[in-house]
């Protein structure tokens, strides 16, 4: 090939590199930057109250298999319930908490990650007991007071960015839980009444410093175990209830943890609910399977609170201590609640099949393109076939090798922490970039068609995902497996431009120099 027609192809390569980067980039941002469009200013009623302060104590990234640990826990749940809720997505801390004061969804309640501070523009427990009189306190990192300002009559902050590693030393992270609690328990014990959230964040350090089944994990979670006891130990008068949960779990990848995707180690938490206004007689954990967005309503119904009006979930009045009539009242407030919200809310199951079908057009016109370029690149290939086979084969073995010895996976999970995102992406990159260098060496003649080839294979899975999942958050988030997937797809087709570019430069460097001589 000449050096003016590589310099050419270069410059196509590269264009949709950037391309796939913008395409990326906007995928991200519909999530990142989404605003609830919803609000509601309906007036639901109350009801009585079944207990007159009620705990919610938010555990930060305990997996259920730690909780079962947690004397704390086992204690509580023989005078009430014990179980395992289902996270909402993405399984991250501040859109859980969004969620476990609201009911909604993060979609619906607009906290869709933990940079994002926009306070939800629906209605909240913290809302309604503004309106209905009812005390709140929160004891816990600042995202609380930051989402929900105004609302919280009481707050007490602790904000600290907890490493472990590189010392691997779970030390700091103890001291640092003790002296939180130590100025905790004093802080609820003065809120007599209402709605009290304390927040024990302490295990999601050690979770992604060390791994969701690590030793020094287990050891933190029982620090948080030995405060949650303190927290009952100085609150249960036999007036109060309490809530425990976790915001979500962690995996444990080669001795690392993390959250946010959809392993069901992240998305199954522990669930306790005792005290008063709740049947008491001890269930065996496991009992209760209920959702994160039924939280909301639960701590509603206890408080006499009006539910949450765009609440998903419903209160769990099984294991609510209700006369028959309680009961009925209960269960008539929680139905004119649904269906306000069913008016309020597109239903998710025909919204994301008419979604869908608006996709046909553009994803089937894109995956035609990709198709005749990834044919025509496949044509101009100046090797034999069984060397353009071998090179797409190469490429793929050696990217899935390169990619698992990375550590990478297809799942926010496995990023490990927040700021580890841009060297996720970039060893991702990186692992294309030298797979296209390796398989380019069969085609040694015709790189850059090779790299059109691999752009044009990793677009159309795109395109297919796309279609079938959505890229960018519409009205409902789009799969997040699928989507994360895709979004490392794009970031190799522009580290295969950029590498393409690499190349067309040599070669026009190296033909200048065969020029001169
Ligand atoms: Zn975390």
């Amino acid at each position: 090939m000449t050096p003016k027609k590589s310099g050419k192809l270069a410059a196509v390569l590269l264009a949709l590199g950037v391309t796939a980067v913008v395409v990326a980039d906007s995928a991200w941002k519909t999530v990142s930057q989404h605003r609830s469009p919803y609000h509601s200013s309906a007036n639901l009623p109350g009801g009585e109250p079944l207990t007159r302060r009620a705990v919610l104590i938010v555990l930060d990234g305990v997996r259920v298999d730690a909780a079962r640990d947690m004397r704390s826990l086992q204690e509580l749940e023989r005078r009430g319930f014990g179980g395992t809720l289902t996270t909402i997505l993405p399984s991250l801390s501040r859109p859980a908490r969004a969620t476990l004061v609201t009911g909604a969804r993060p979609e619906v309640h607009g906290v869709m990650t933990n940079g994002a501070h926009q306070p939800p523009p629906i209605p909240s427990l913290f809302s309604a007991a503004r309106a209905t009189g009812v005390h709140t306190a929160v004891a816990g990192d600042s995202s609380w007071a930051r989402a929900f300002p105004d609302q919280i009559d009481a707050v007490q902050e602790f904000d600290k960015e907890l490493h472990a590693s590189p010392t691997r030393d779970a030390g700091p992270i103890l001291e640092w839980q003790k002296q939180v609690c130590d100025a905790m328990v004093p802080f609820l014990q003065q809120q007599s009444s209402g709605l009290l959230v304390a927040g024990v964040t302490a295990p999601d350090a050690a979770g992604h410093d060390f791994g969701g089944r690590s030793e020094l994990y287990a050891e933190v979670v029982q620090a948080a175990d030995a405060c949650v006891s303190r927290i009952i130990g100085a609150l249960d008068d036999g007036e109060t209830t309490f809530l425990i949960t976790s915001d979500h779990g962690h995996i444990d990848h080669r001795g690392q943890g993390g959250h946010g995707g959809t392993e069901p180690e992240v998305t199954t938490v522990p669930f306790v609910l005792a005290g008063k206004g709740v049947h008491s007689g001890g269930q065996p954990l496991d009992a209760v399977q209920a959702s994160q967005l039924d939280v909301a309503p639960t701590l509603a119904a206890l408080l006499g609170l009006p539910l949450p009006a765009l609440a998903e979930g419903r209160p769990l009045e099984l294991l609510l201590d209700l006369t028959d009539q309680q009961n009925a009242e209960l269960r008539a407030r929680s139905d004119q609640q649904q269906a306000l919200m069913r008016q309020l809310l597109p239903d998710p199951g025909s919204t994301a099949a008419s979604e869908r079908i608006g996709r046909l057009t553009v994803s089937s016109t894109i995956a035609m393109a990709l198709l005749g370029m990834a044919g025509l690149a496949l044509f101009r290939i100046d090797a034999p076939w069984m060397r353009r086979l071998l090179a797409v084969l190469t490429f793929l073995l050696v990217y899935a090798a390169l990619f698992w010895a990375l550590g990478l996976q297809y799942s926010l999970s496995a990023v490990v922490r927040e700021e580890y995102l841009n060297s996720f992406f970039l060893r991702n990159a990186a692992a294309a970039a030298v797979a296209f260098v390796a398989a380019a060496l069969w085609t040694p003649r015709s790189p850059l068609w090779l790299g059109l080839l691999l752009q044009g294979l990793l677009g159309l899975r795109v395109a297919r995902t796309y279609y079938r999942f959505g890229l960018f958050l519409e009205t409902y988030l789009p799969n997040l497996d699928a989507s994360f997937r895709s979004y490392l797809d794009l970031l190799a087709m522009a580290a295969i431009g950029a590498a393409a570019c690499l190349f067309a430069l040599t070669l026009r460097l190296r033909a200048g120099r065969t020029r001169v001589s």
